[in-house]
């Protein structure tokens, strides 16, 4: 019964706080997929994750221009609004959140975010100001839809760490972490995959491929700082790629570890001008 009235109610676009508000208004429980559009099969595990374990769920849709530490990248970031409404619609999604600039910065309540040094490694060191403007951002998305649950990929895993340690010492929400969902050749789906050239996607599902088996073989040996640096090389030489970083880090702290027990390699690299991440 409750099946068959979820698919007569329609999914309600809200353009802007006062439509979030009250559509929001009396509900419980509700689960929070921040995204920036562009959706793919990633954000839509996180989404049935959410339909799952919510009374409701929202999905927001904004490109926050905050925690592009790149113009150009901004710009290009891809868009796709008309398919991701189609998608949306089509697994039941209960809100779609559409906010404008003005609606996420419109409270003028300074929110200065900094990072720790220990903090500034990985995408941390590379993009200056990046996760500044993504905790920043999250921080206003999660006052403004105050959820119980926000659903976040494992693919952006310092992101997670990130943004779960900041959020959930500053609001009730609790950051749920979903695993990371992959194309048939092992390639991590990623909205800027779409910037790819065909040869560069079967280029990048071949790399992580690698990285998979070279994960695998890491734990019977030792050394493995070593070898992850011959591995960067390796592939540096091989795929004729410009990578930021190839490390092994501890999963709980993102310390730098030589055990592979509670660790997950971590990888920054460019493909032409296309920058991708991951961790295996
Ligand atoms: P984005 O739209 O790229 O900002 O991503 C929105 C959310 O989807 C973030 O929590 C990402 O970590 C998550 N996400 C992106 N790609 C994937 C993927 N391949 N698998 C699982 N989650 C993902």
């Amino acid at each position: 019964m409750f099946y068959l009235l979820k698919c007569f109610i329609q999914m309600k676009t809200l353009l802007n706080n006062i439509d979030l508000n009250e559509a929001l208004f009396g509900n419980s429980n509700i689960g929070f997929v921040p995204t920036m559009g562009s959706l793919h099969d990633g954000h839509i595990s996180l989404i049935k994750k959410s339909l799952k374990l919510s009374n409701k769920t929202i999905v927001s849709i904004f490109i926050n221009p905050k925690q592009f530490n790149n113009k150009e990248d901004y710009k290009k970031y891809p868009k796709n609004i008309k398919k991701d409404l189609k998608i949306l619609k089509k697994i039941k999604v209960d809100f779609v959140y559409l906010p404008k600039i003005k609606d996420v910065y419109k409270d003028k309540n300074k929110i200065k975010i900094k990072l720790n040094k220990r903090d500034k490694i990985l995408c941390a060191k590379y993009r200056k100001g990046h996760f500044e403007g993504v905790i920043e951002v999250m921080t206003r998305l999660t006052k403004i839809v105050r959820p119980s649950k926000i659903f976040m990929g494992e693919k952006d895993f310092q992101q997670l760490l990130l943004v779960k340690r900041y959020v959930e010492k500053n609001f009730k929400s609790k950051i749920i972490s979903c695993k990371t969902i992959r194309d048939k050749n092992k390639l991590a789906l990623s909205s800027r995959n779409t910037h790819l050239k065909k040869n560069d996607l079967s280029k990048a599902g071949k790399i992580a491929k690698k990285l998979i088996i070279f994960k695998k073989e890491l734990s019977n040996k030792k050394n493995l700082k070593d070898l992850i640096f011959m591995k960067k090389n390796e592939l540096k030489k091989k795929y004729n790629i410009k990578i930021d970083y190839l490390e092994l880090r501890n999963t709980k702290n993102l310390r730098l570890t030589n055990k592979i027990k509670n660790a997950k390699i971590f990888i920054a690299y460019f493909i032409n001008k296309v920058r991708l991440i991951d961790n295996f």
